[in-house]
């Protein structure tokens, strides 16, 4: 057994968003714990990521309120456009639509920081192991044993814990030990190019912009940091979205090619954006492909239980994948602190998370909020329009947003009067 763990430990496995933060969640709650990460060194990966009021109240509770502030953009409308550039809906978001908490939009690697940090700060430094990969977890009746292997692919010494929580990403390997008939994610026949442009403020400049529709193209744009220079330049994440009927490889740091996916947006030049231009300006360009998973029955089994994008990857189209993982780490911080570390409190975290992200899987798939902008392309033929009115209600726009928000659990009066998770 390593020294440094005591029966009482809950080992995560996995030091992404949902790793990190149930580690700060546990440590809240009087729990020991430690993270083991496959990665040796954590950089600062990946684009942008936005995070909802409700994940903002459980990072608020945390108490690290002050360091997202400091480094993400306040969030404060959501527009959605045509691919002609024409206003389809907006509707202000964060504390300017009245939330106790704002909208973050943030870099993924600036909020993997603000967690690392504060988990080392009030963890201790060795509370998180780097270079660990973990390739299975075994249980008796009293404990779990997780086994690892190192970068160089040797095995290391076998950890034993309490409970060990999957936190172990798209990827994962304990939900394959689980459900080993699976299969790789699901495609959902859409690719993503994601970048970041040095660019003058959009809009607002706190303006989470929509536009197109993913059979002919579709872009997603917000800024990700403030006031970059000296001309008062920000960073812009975007994501083209398109159809295809091949998936890109699943690897968060391939580099994509400007040529498989401008050519959809060459004629996008708006009064207020020229969008091939913010396309060419990127410092780098990512490719990805939309994956997500079936819904699981459960990610409880015994003394091991799955958390994040290992539970219930899902199509970013909600901007709910980090918000759900940070959800689920405190419902479960929640479920120790009343019933202790056993596997009980797994048993109740599965009762109270399973169900509800899938319901948030299945409506990313189907009718998420840029369902909004299919139902406009789908009206007009994908033409210009004369009036909104003449193609759609209003009311039925907000339908589709104000649904979401209730099945995501980010409906402004529902999440004012849930109570804490701990
Ligand atoms: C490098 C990277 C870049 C990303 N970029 C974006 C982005 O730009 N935009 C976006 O919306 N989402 C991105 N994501 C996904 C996003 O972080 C998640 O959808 C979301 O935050 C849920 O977090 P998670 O903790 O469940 O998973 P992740 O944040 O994916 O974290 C999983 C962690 O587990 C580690 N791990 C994997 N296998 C093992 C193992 N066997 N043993 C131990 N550790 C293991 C991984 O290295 C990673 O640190 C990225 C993920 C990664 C890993």
């Amino acid at each position: 057994m390593n020294d440094a763990t005591r029966p009482d430990d809950v080992l995560i496995l996995g030091a992404g968003i949902g790793g990190l933060t149930l580690a700060l969640s546990l440590h809240q709650a009087g729990v020991r714990c430690r993270v083991h990460e496959a990665v040796s060194v954590l950089k600062p990966l990946g684009v942008g990521i936005n995070l909802l009021p409700h994940a903002v109240r459980e990072l608020t509770e945390l108490g690290l309120l002050e360091a997202l502030g400091a480094v993400a953009v306040r969030t404060a409308e959501a527009v959605f456009y045509t691919r002609h550039g024409q206003l389809v809906f907006s509707e202000p978001a964060g504390l300017a639509a009245g939330y106790d908490w704002p909208q973050f939009s943030i870099h993924r690697g600036d909020l993997q920081s603000i967690l690392l940090g504060a988990v080392k700060e009030r963890l201790g430094p060795e509370s998180v192991v780097c270079g660990q990969r973990c390739v299975a977890v075994e249980q008796d009746a009293d404990m779990v044993t997780a086994s690892f292997t190192g970068p160089d692919g040797r095995s290391l010494p076998a950890v034993r814990a309490a409970l060990a929580v999957g936190c172990d990403g798209i990827h994962s390997a304990l939900r394959r030990q689980l459900y080993p008939a699976e299969g790789p994610p699901r495609y959902s026949g859409v690719n993503m190019w994601r970048g970041i442009t040095r660019w003058q403020p959009i809009l607002s400049g706190a303006s989470m912009i929509r536009a197109g529709w993913l059979s002919v193209g579709k872009m997603v744009i917000y800024p990700i940091r403030d006031a970059i220079d000296a001309d008062g330049n920000q960073l812009i994440n975007w994501v083209a979205e398109i159809e295809s009927t091949t998936p890109a490889q699943r690897d968060w740091t391939r580099a994509g090619r400007l040529e498989d996916f401008l050519p959809a947006f060459e004629d996008w030049h708006f009064d207020w954006l020229d969008v091939p231009a913010l396309i060419r300006a990127a410092d780098s360009v990512l490719e990805y492909p939309m994956v997500d998973q079936d819904p699981l029955p459960r990610w409880t089994h015994g003394r091991l239980t799955l958390l994040g994008d290992a539970a219930h990857p899902m199509v970013p189209r909600g901007s709910n994948g980090a918000g759900q993982a940070i959800i689920d780490a405190r419902s479960l911080a929640g479920a120790v602190k009343r019933l202790g570390v056993t596997g009980q409190a797994l048993t109740d975290y599965d009762a109270q998370r399973v169900r509800a992200t899938t319901d948030v899987v299945l409506t990313n798939r189907r009718n998420p909020p840029d369902a909004i902008l299919r139902e406009v392309f789908e009206r007009t033929g994908g033409q210009r329009f004369e009036r909104l009115d003449d193609v759609v209600p209003l009311a039925s726009l907000q339908a589709i947003s104000d649904d979401y928000k209730r099945i995501a659990g980010f409906d402004p009066e529902q999440l004012k009067a849930r109570a804490s998770y701990l």
